[in-house]
């Protein structure tokens, strides 16, 4: 989380008077973050950090907890100095040796993951905060109000507000004064689950239609693919992958990421070339691969037939498919079928492979080195 912390949100140059969809566009910068490190102590946290956003667009940052996602976030915002490497928000350098650029000035909107609302002022006025008098009082306010489904509820105060309606005031007091990129950590993990995917698709909705250069973090998978144009993975302090969701589902630059972005089972096999030979048959592969392999399939692309090497050791059912798990003597494989359970328990089974061309690496590739700083690191491979 990046804590309770009240900062108003721009200087005062380059504010939108009125029109927010055209002025927050406008304000939309691109973000540049290069070699950047953060120790705290003798632990490293932020190691050697690159990062591209382009201006407009939505970039999430996933990672298991303790990996060092809200220390980068508080570095971009200027709440945390770098030890090494610099940030860049549009053409201006906010973070790099000799220079940092306070919070207050990076023009940078923040909305926290307990959204932080002042309880004694009301949504206008919580909205409102990080503006000039003149600007409150040009109807930005309400038209921001509007543009997130606050409209006529200003004049409550946060606690007449259900969980949703004050994620909206914090979100509508971040873009009042038109930040040039909106950090976002974890902001819905406080909301059920069903306002929580409403929340976000209605978020993104906006992000997108406002042209708002926004990076929210986050340890959720669904979270992170359905927000995201691009999702940046980290572990341990390092960006291990940053793709668009479904060149990282479909590419993971290892299994580590493979197993942390969803179901994953990794098998032994052997490079045919466009080709593996698994224990599931002959595998077709994304890139030409020969010697001894680890193949990436995903459960979903994994069909069962009745009869064969395979025993049902587990029948999951889960509404819209059910999970088996297959034991096939030295090994136990996940399948997910879009359908109600059609095996039980210990019925003999044999599986095919009928995804599309997967992912191997070679066998002697292994995955992030453990780091002492990440208590789930070991649960993670
Ligand atoms: P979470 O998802 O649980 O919020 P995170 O990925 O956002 O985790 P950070 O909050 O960035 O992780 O923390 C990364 C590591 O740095 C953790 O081990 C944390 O204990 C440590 N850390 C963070 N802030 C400080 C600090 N001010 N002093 C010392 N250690 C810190």
């Amino acid at each position: 989380m990046l804590g309770k912390v009240n900062i108003s949100f721009s200087d005062r140059r380059g504010r939108m008077a009125a029109d927010p969809l055209g002025k927050l566009a406008e304000a939309s910068a691109p973000v540049r973050v290069n070699s950047v490190h953060r120790a705290f102590g003798a632990v490293p946290v932020l190691d050697d950090i690159d990062l591209e956003v382009t201006a407009g667009s939505i970039l999430v940052l996933l990672g298991p907890s303790g990996c060092g996602k809200t220390t980068l976030l508080r570095v971009l915002a200027g709440l945390e100095q770098a030890d090494a490497g610099s940030v860049h928000i549009g053409e201006d350098l906010v973070t790099g040796p000799g220079v940092h650029v306070p919070p207050e000035k990076r023009r940078v909107g923040l909305v926290f993951q307990d959204w932080a609302l002042f309880p004694h002022l009301s949504v206008t006025h919580n909205i409102g905060y990080g503006l000039e008098r003149g600007e409150r009082k040009s109807g930005r306010v309400e038209e921001i109000m509007e543009l997130v489904g606050l409209g006529g509820l200003g004049d409550r105060s946060p606690g007449q507000l259900s969980g949703g309606q004050q994620q909206r005031v914090a979100l509508a007091r971040a873009l009042a004064p038109a930040p040039r990129v909106l950090l976002l950590d974890e902001p819905f993990s406080n909301l059920d689950l069903h306002l929580r995917v409403d929340l976000r698709l209605e978020v993104r909705r906006l992000l997108t239609e406002l042209g708002t250069t926004a990076i929210f973090v986050t340890h959720d998978q669904d979270e992170a693919f359905t927000l995201g144009d691009q999702v940046a993975v980290m572990n341990a302090g390092r960006i291990v992958q940053q793709a668009p969701p479904d060149d990282l589902y479909r590419g993971p630059a290892s299994p580590w990421v493979a197993r942390f972005v969803g179901d994953a089972n990794i098998v032994e096999g052997t490079g045919l070339g466009a080709s593996a030979d698994t224990i599931v048959g002959t595998i077709p592969l994304r890139h030409e691969a020969t010697g001894d392999h680890q193949v990436l399939v995903r459960p979903e692309h994994l069909d069962l037939t009745f009869d064969g090497p395979g025993v049902v050791s587990l029948v999951e059912y889960f509404g819209h498919d059910t999970l088996y798990r297959v034991d096939l003597g030295d090994t136990e494989l996940s399948i997910r079928a879009p359908s109600a359970p059609v095996h039980a328990n210990g019925d003999r089974v044999s599986l095919t492979y009928s995804g599309p061309p997967t992912t191997s690496w070679p066998r002697s590739s292994a995955p992030t080195s453990p780091t002492p700083w990440n208590p789930n690191y070991e649960a993670l491979q």
